[in-house]
């Protein structure tokens, strides 16, 4: 396929405000695509070369490069592009400006010049170049990749170099969503998107939306169907559902279940093949470089040769062994050297999972087989053994067993489905876990992590620059963005200063098809960044789609006094609080108030 084609596409994509739109510019991209190159059309589309998780360099050849290549090839000196880019604020536009420019400068012979120019990139090329430039390191690769950026650039379209420019920059943004991505294979592939199910449930197991994409188009639906896990492809995380009440807890089980410590540290998923280890995150991103401890306690704790297992990393105390806050462990990212900082922040692993052992997939079967297979493998030792755990049908012990979690410094507890459906379910929120924290109150007291959509210029003091945030909640069902509230407190200066910047290469003109909003922000922006949120309650509110209808005609569910509390860079946009975890946390909230004893008054 010529990458004219998927330049279209981007082009189209980029302007379109609706996501049924979205999905059909998709669709024909991949009837277009020979199956072979489709794993290559997907990355492409997720603005990188393979997953995230792969552990190979990103693309991202920086602005600087591109400069120095742009000004090679249009023979320009590189101040006058600076400042077209700080101008333009973006590599594409630069690009795509420079390559028209250069097809009506040469008026007179345009008709010989645009032949030329006529394009004859194809994807796979393009691809191949990306991933050449992503890979050189070392002596000379900056030269290498300035020549390969020029070779490309010089054969592109002003459109195609708009999006090659991006590209190599690491800034595609266009902010296509998986569930859009797999709906638009499974029309293609399968002549329905009913079928998105069996896609979804292949991606869940091996997250790879590239190699699922080729498998489907070129080994159809059953080849997905037969998928098990494969040690060093993560598996997407089975999530849980929060609850505050233990009675309740136990009857959503089916009255019985394994009640655990819910640790406050970072989830890990550990691949074991031989000796090699991997440890991905709740992210999926590969975190093994932070945690050369946990690769050696993996390698002498787990007995068998292959193995997928999921545990809770939790920074310790080195001298009483107890569990310091997760904020702890965050230094473990920020030190540069990372011996130094195993020797500062000691861990702990705590596993509660099996996934796979030596060629059995386990994720089809219930937590307590799971769990049985895991005591197996693992000779336990203080810092690597299997979560504390106990089985209960009683609302009284789960009580207990919680406030003993809490005072040894868990976050809290997760309850557990025992019942004979309870597999690993695999990229789900689902029911057959639930974790019941220790800081539910009435009033709302847990965070939720929202989605960036859009920003307000602050007037007044803050003038011009952005002082607040549109952000929304994640609707599973329309893969949309549906928007909560806007948030103004809780920023440091610092937060404040770099808001425009980091905001800067997210914008776009027009509100992004995904995001459903009635508020008009000054800006709007890609979802993609995630924000910690507190307040003081969930409200009802006019002016917020979220979950608008639900609770009641009209009006959709808000926060009352939003602060900001942190950025969550290990969230995606669809990793966000969803729509019907507000709906729950709101009718959690109206139970709560209805049960508060109320004074009486004294006549
Ligand atoms: P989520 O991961 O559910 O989107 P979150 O990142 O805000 O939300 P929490 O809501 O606090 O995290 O709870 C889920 C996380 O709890 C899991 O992803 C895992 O990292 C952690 N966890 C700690 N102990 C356990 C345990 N025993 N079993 C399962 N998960 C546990």
């Amino acid at each position: 396929m010529l990458f004219e084609v998927l330049a279209r596409a981007f082009d189209n994509a980029e302007h379109t405000t609706s996501r049924t739109q979205l999905t059909s510019i998709l669709v024909d991209l991949f009837k277009k695509s020979e199956p072979e190159i489709v794993d290559k059309v997907v990355y492409l589309i997720q603005g990188r070369l393979w997953p995230d998780w792969a552990g190979l360099p990103e693309l991202g050849v920086g602005v600087k490069i591109l400069i120095k290549a742009m000004s090679k090839l249009f023979n320009t000196r590189e101040d006058d592009l600076e400042a077209l880019y700080s101008k333009l604020g973006d590599s594409g536009k630069v690009a795509e400006h420079l390559k028209s420019s250069r097809v009506q400068a040469m008026g007179g012979l345009t008709r010989f010049v645009q032949k030329a120019e006529v394009s004859k990139l194809t994807v796979t090329e393009v691809y191949d170049t990306l991933t050449k430039v992503a890979l050189a390191v070392g002596e000379g690769s900056r030269d290498i990749k300035i020549n390969l950026v020029v070779s490309l650039l010089s054969r592109a379209t002003p459109l195609e170099a708009r999006y090659i420019a991006r590209l190599f920059e690491g800034r595609l943004r266009l902010g296509i969503g998986d569930a859009t991505i797999m709906d638009a294979l499974s029309i293609v592939y399968t002549g329905s998107a009913l079928n998105r199910q069996i896609v979804e449930y292949a991606y869940n197991v091996r997250a790879d939306l590239g190699n699922v994409a080729k498998i489907l188009a070129t080994r159809g639906l059953e080849a997905l169907r037969e998928i098990s896990p494969t040690p060093g492809t993560p598996i997407r995380p089975m999530l849980a559902e929060r609850l505050s009440d233990p009675q309740e807890i136990l009857s959503k089980t089916g009255g019985q279940a394994l009640v655990e410590f819910k640790y406050d540290g970072e989830r890990a998923q550990i691949h074991k093949t031989g000796d090699k280890v991997v440890i991905f995150s709740r992210r999926l991103e590969n975190i093994t470089h932070q945690y050369p401890d946990v690769v050696e306690m993996t390698r002498s704790g787990i007995k068998v040769n292959e193995a997928i297992v999921e545990g809770e990393i939790v920074c310790i105390d080195p001298d009483t062994g107890s569990m310091r806050p997760f904020q702890e462990l965050m230094h473990r990212k920020r030190k540069h050297d990372i011996h130094e900082a195993v020797k500062e922040y000691p861990v702990a692993v705590y596993l509660f999972d099996a996934l796979y052992i030596d060629g059995t997939n386990l994720i089809n079967k219930p937590i307590r087989e799971r769990r049985e297979f895991l005591s197996k493998i693992v000779s336990e030792s203080e810092k690597f053994r299997l979560s504390e755990s106990m089985l209960t049908s009683n609302a009284s012990d789960l009580e207990k067993f919680f406030l003993k979690a809490v005072e040894d410094g868990a976050e809290g507890v997760m309850v557990k489905a025992v019942h004979s459906q309870s597999i690993y379910q695999a990229g789900a929120r689902g029911w057959l876990w639930i974790k019941y924290k220790r800081d539910y109150r009435s009033e709302m007291i847990d965070t939720v992590d929202l989605v960036v959509v859009g920003a307000f210029r602050g007037r007044g003091r803050r003038g011009g620059k952005i002082g607040a945030l549109l952000v929304a909640a994640y609707d599973e069902k329309s893969d949309t963005f549906q928007t909560v509230c806007k948030v103004g407190s809780g920023f440091s200066d610092e937060d404040l200063a770099r808001l425009d910047e980091l905001l800067s290469s997210y914008t776009i003109n027009h509100r992004h098809p995904r995001v459903i909003s009635d508020m008009e922000p000054d800006i709007w922006v890609v979802p993609a960044l995630v924000v910690e949120i507190l307040g003081a309650e969930l409200t009802l509110s006019p002016q917020h789609t979220c979950c608008r209808g639900v609770i009641k005609k009209g009006v959709g569910i808000s926060i009352r006094f939003p602060r900001f509390i942190r950025w969550r860079d290990d969230k995606g946009p669809e990793d966000a609080t969803r729509t019907s975890e507000l709906v729950n946390m709101y009718l959690d909230q109206l139970k709560k108030i209805a049960e508060e004893p109320v004074e009486k008054v004294e006549t």
